[in-house]
């Protein structure tokens, strides 16, 4: 009989769905592993923009209207 030797693990990327080949160095963190390339992860987080926390304001400053008439009492 051949010597079975264990399968390590792929998963396909979030991305482009290429497969992700399980290695020593991704082991502690395989679990979290979601990308093949930090550039499928860029380009994800691009088209797929995470929640803003409440309060921040993707904008900025520059998406401000300045208000220079304050209603006075
Ligand atoms: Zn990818």
């Amino acid at each position: 009989m051949a010597q079975h030797k264990p399968q390590n693990p792929t998963k396909p990327c979030k991305y482009c769905g290429e497969p992700i080949a399980w290695s020593r160095n991704l082991a502690p963190i395989w679990d979290g592993v979601m990308f093949c390339d930090n550039a499928c992860k860029r380009r994800y987080n691009r088209e797929n923009p995470p929640e803003a926390p409440e309060g921040f304001n993707l904008k900025g400053p520059a998406g401000q209207k300045k208000r220079r008439r304050l209603a006075a009492s």
